[in-house]
């Protein structure tokens, strides 16, 4: 008998059976997926098919995409660099399997059982396991369901992983598409496009929706739209996809506009339209437990479902799907099953989009805070004002930061330009010690670095910054 069977080996599923297992609970983690050779497949979609791969091919076009257009602006002139995509695919499959297998030397070294199998919840103390097409009952004191998430179809734009991709195949073309359509401007979109726009494509995202980015700052959104559009992403906002054909030469894509129906015509279209809990056959009709409208996993703070001793956490539960805010919520769930106490701070789960500049954000930005009635005073730093900044030659965007109007505590850090994801981390820290403004801007950051656009907005919030002219009357 188990302490605690974890079903998916994600980062909500293998954190928590790592950290299950230091806690002195045996501990099984169940993985159903195996790769193209059939060999077993740890670490979820997170490190197999999303941040990892995703954050590798950034990486890598970033460094040609500086090699191409900025190497010049700091006196070096280098040949037109070439491309070898193969060998770029290649250096993120081996990152990819370096994680992958690191997680299995973790499962070892701290004694959890894999079992690679599909998982099905029996009751609150059993689990089945499909093994090669043979079942096997799991006894367990507790049951922790980390199945996670796929990316969501729609029909009108069936998936066929060769001309109409979903974000995973949008990870495996193996050249250049000459036209790129996207649909969806949301996070995975945009770093996608970004991939593809910097290693040459023409790219066309089309959005249904007439707001971009209605979930960051508004001002962030205003100049991000404007920055990414330079950079080539064509971004075209109110485009209701309708219709996808791929066809021997190309896909034609069809979309509706306020003014009228229109088409596209691309080489290659990436369907980036959201992720949606990965539920199917995952419980026994007599197990108790139910889904909500949108297929996810009903839990309370502490992840717990409506069955006793049956938890969920991660992508198959409700909040945002992002791989921090899964692995903080596995480890939650095995602290208390050890009997500690545990609890997670929904407020303070950051979000970060990857592009070039990246954009960040923690905490309530201001029109969620107006919608709120909680008055609030803000403090803006441009990067152009930044020393660092400009002698890196990255000075496009700004850092925000708001606070509470009588109390100073900060509400939130919005960042858009060089490092805001970090940036906006040192933001999370603070937070999550009940910072003041005050405080941040009564802090030593070292000279010079980017991290000092988030000092001096800090500062600005009560009219002290130095480096711009903001002095309160
Ligand atoms: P998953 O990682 O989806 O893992 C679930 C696992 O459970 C899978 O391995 C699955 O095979 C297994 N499983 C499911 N059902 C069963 C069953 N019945 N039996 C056995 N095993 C089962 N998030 C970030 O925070 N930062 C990023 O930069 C980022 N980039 C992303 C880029 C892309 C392209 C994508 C697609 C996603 C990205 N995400 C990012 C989101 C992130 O990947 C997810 O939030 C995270 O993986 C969720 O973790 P999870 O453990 O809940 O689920
Ligand atoms: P996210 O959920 O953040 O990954 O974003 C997905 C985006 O895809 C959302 O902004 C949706 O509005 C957008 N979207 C969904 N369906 C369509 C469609 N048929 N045409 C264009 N955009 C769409």
């Amino acid at each position: 008998m188990f302490d605690v069977v974890i079903i998916g080996s994600g980062p909500a599923g293998y954190v928590a059976a790592i950290r299950a297992a230091q806690l002195g609970l045996n501990t099984a983690c169940i993985e159903k997926s195996f790769d193209s050779e059939g060999k077993s497949q740890l670490g979820g979609t997170c490190l197999n098919v999303g941040c990892i791969p995703s954050k590798a091919l950034l990486d890598s076009s970033h460094r040609y995409s500086d090699a191409l257009n900025h190497f010049s602006d700091h006196g070096i002139e280098v040949s037109k660099p070439k491309l070898d995509i193969p060998k770029m695919m290649e250096r993120k499959n081996k990152v990819v399997a370096q994680l992958t297998a690191g997680v299995g030397g973790l499962f070892k070294a701290n004694k959890v059982t894999a079992i690679f199998g599909e998982a099905k919840v029996l009751n609150s103390n059993q689990v089945e396991v499909l093994i090669d097409n043979k079942s096997e009952i799991i006894e367990t004191k507790n049951i922790v369901i980390a199945s996670g998430s796929l990316p969501i179809n729609i029909p009108v734009a069936p998936i066929d992983q060769k001309n109409i991709v979903d974000s995973t195949g949008a990870l495996e073309f193996l050249s250049v598409p000459k036209k790129l359509g996207i649909i969806g401007a949301g996070v995975i979109g945009l770093e996608l496009g970004s991939v593809w726009a910097r290693l040459g494509s023409e790219v066309t995202i089309l959005e249904a929706m007439d707001d971009f980015l209605p979930m960051a700052d508004h001002k962030i959104s205003k100049d991000v739209l404007k920055e990414f559009n330079k950079q080539g992403l064509n971004i075209n906002l109110g485009c209701k996809v309708t219709s996808a054909k791929a066809t021997a030469k190309n896909v034609k894509v069809g979309f509706k506009k306020k003014d009228g129906d229109e088409e596209l015509i691309v080489d290659k279209l990436i369907v980036a339209v959201g992720r949606k809990p990965n539920t199917a056959n995952l419980f026994d009709e007599n197990s108790g437990l139910a889904l909500d409208e949108k297929g996810f996993i009903p839990v309370n703070d502490f992840c717990e479902t409506e069955v006793k001793n049956i938890w969920a956490v991660g992508d198959v539960v409700r909040g945002p799907m992002l791989a921090h805010k899964a692995s903080e919520e596995g480890i939650m769930v095995v602290e208390r099953i050890a009997g500690k106490h545990a609890e997670m701070h929904y407020d303070l789960v950051p979000s970060v989009i990857y592009t070039h500049p990246e954009v960040a954000w923690v905490g309530k930005n201001e029109a969620e805070l107006s919608e709120s009635g909680i008055e609030f005073k803000s403090g803006s730093f441009p990067f152009a004002a930044s020393g660092r900044a400009l002698a890196t030659g990255e000075s496009t965007g700004f850092v925000k930061v708001i606070a509470d109007k009588k109390t100073d505590t900060i509400l939130g850090v919005h960042a858009f330009g060089p490092s805001a994801a970090d940036i906006v981390q040192q933001g999370v820290v603070a937070m999550e010690f009940g910072a003041s403004a005050e405080d941040l801007g009564l802090t030593i950051f070292s000279h010079p670095t980017v991290s000092e656009a988030l000092h001096e907005a800090a500062m600005a919030v009560n009219g002290n910054a130095i480096h711009i002219g903001n002095r309160k009357k």
